[in-house]
């Protein structure tokens, strides 16, 4: 099941496809303003009542500086007063949210993302651990998975000593170039020696887990510069790996139009780039674990996958999958059982509603039986490579190709040409089939039109 990715760049200029990440499903693009706080109180009762762990994701959506290649949802300021009044709106979502869950239910995952989390002084991070630990029943023998992302250029020796002792054991870093001319095109002036301070001080410091996040496709760069930066990066061990594809979207995401077009390397580049990283790492010892992302084999999403347990939920891969999502902040996700629902993306909205002591959900949508189905058969390939059709067939009492038989002259299609294997068991997704494991699932997709296509990026 591990075999090394076969690279087969004709067969990835025909599949790759724009389509979703499959971080949920069905995906963000469904969702509907017909959802609102009642459906969210209500879906934590019966999440209340069936018991479940719960996992908190926390939004901070401040950046003292641009970075051009951004599509998050941020607030650029360099004003630090900013943090308070939404720390204060923060406080009263988790008073509200946390009266709907049970002490029982034990906190196993904890994610601050941004933005940039440590935008916060250390007085407030403090004060923020402080009170969801009074609200929810965080675990304090640090047997948690308690993450947060680190701007490399916002956090020192202290600040990860805090975090440490809050009870953080995960950091993610934004890393995306180590060349200077590739950051001085995206704004992002970052040396290696700011980032090696940061994992030196999470080793000493005994962090769990050090992940890194890498952009290819960025302006200035050019497949040696890239296998520069890869090289340096795996010098620094850390255990999880990102790489993503930039996605140019001028149109959509107003930073990017600093960007010259110009000075974007060529499709051909990009897939140079991609290939000579995935050699890079899988010769330093990295695993791929599918959707862009890689780590060292003793590492918990290896083990996990290996194991079969490996989920995906909006966080990405995760070995949280069974429990509750309550996403806090501007524009968060949750996903509490059968419902994803979504606060306001605007900030002043968001601190408006709290302001008045109501929740800002917006949006969102309930899965149905169709949804659940296809949900389960899209995080299968995505997280394990292969889907076992009875499985599919007794959990949801449908006769599989019956059922997708529309799909089959499609399957059989991939099978034909490689990327998967096809047969009345089910499907092994084939080593030259790992890096289009999307455009498999799209196939899956119920919504998935022209229309909607086009707001995603493609996978290379
Ligand atoms: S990429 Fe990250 S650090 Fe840069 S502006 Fe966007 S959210 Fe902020």
């Amino acid at each position: 099941m591990f075999d090394a990715i076969q690279w087969d760049a004709d067969l990835i200029r025909r599949y790759d496809l724009a389509g979703p990440r499959y971080t949920s499903y069905p995906t963000a693009v469904q969702f509907h303003d017909d959802i609102g706080p009642f459906d969210l109180l209500h879906a934590l009762r019966d999440s209340r009542k069936a018991g479940r762990p719960l996992s908190l994701y926390v939004h901070i959506p401040f950046c003292a500086h641009i970075c051009y290649y951004c599509a998050c949802n941020k607030v650029i300021t360099k004003d630090r007063g900013r943090a308070l009044p939404y720390l204060e709106k923060l406080e009263r979502e988790i008073e509200i949210l946390s009266r709907h869950v049970s002490k029982g239910q034990v906190i196993e995952q904890l994610h601050f993302g941004g933005g940039t989390p440590t935008f916060l002084s250390h007085d407030e991070l403090r004060r923020l651990m402080q009170h969801l630990r009074k609200h929810f029943n965080l675990l304090d023998d640090d047997s948690g998975d308690y993450s947060i992302e680190i701007d490399p250029r916002e956090a020192d020796w202290s600040t990860m000593g805090l975090l440490r002792e809050l009870g953080f054991n995960r950091v993610s870093l934004g890393v995306q170039d180590l060349d200077p001319q590739v950051q001085r095109a995206i704004n992002r002036l970052q040396t290696l020696e700011e980032t090696r301070a940061i994992i030196e001080a999470a080793r000493t410091l005994q962090f769990r887990s050090v992940n890194i996040d890498l952009i290819y496709g960025l302006p200035k760069q050019t497949p040696e510069r890239f296998a520069h930066t890869v090289a340096e990066v795996i010098a620094l061990q850390p255990d999880r790996l990102s790489v993503f594809n930039y996605a140019h979207l001028p149109e959509r995401f107003m930073p990017q139009r600093r960007i010259n077009n110009e000075d974007l390397p060529t499709a051909a580049e990009k897939l140079a780039m991609l290939e000579a990283s995935i050699e890079q790492l899988t010769k330093a010892g990295y695993r791929y674990i599918g959707m862009d992302h890689f780590a060292l084999p003793d590492d918990e999403l290896a083990i996990a996958q290996e194991e079969g347990t490996l989920q995906r939920n909006f966080q990405g891969y995760t070995t949280h999958g069974h429990c509750d999502l309550i996403g806090l902040g501007v524009s968060a996700i949750s996903q509490i059982g059968d419902l994803y629902s979504q606060n306001d993306s605007d900030i002043n909205n968001y601190q408006q509603s709290l302001g008045n002591a109501q929740l800002a959900t917006r949006r969102g949508l309930h899965c149905n039986a169709d949804d659940r189905l296809r949900r389960a058969v899209i995080q299968q390939l995505i997280c394990h490579f292969e889907l076992d059709f009875r499985s599919i067939e007794q959990a949801y009492a449908v006769e599989f190709r019956d059922y997708f038989s529309a799909l089959w002259p499609d399957l059989q299609r991939l099978h034909s040409d490689g990327l998967i294997e096809l047969n009345d068991q089910g499907i092994v997704v084939q080593p030259a089939g790992r890096l289009l494991v999307r455009s498999l699932c799209m196939l899956f997709d119920r919504y998935l039109n022209e229309q909607v296509r086009q707001r995603f990026s493609r996978v290379i």
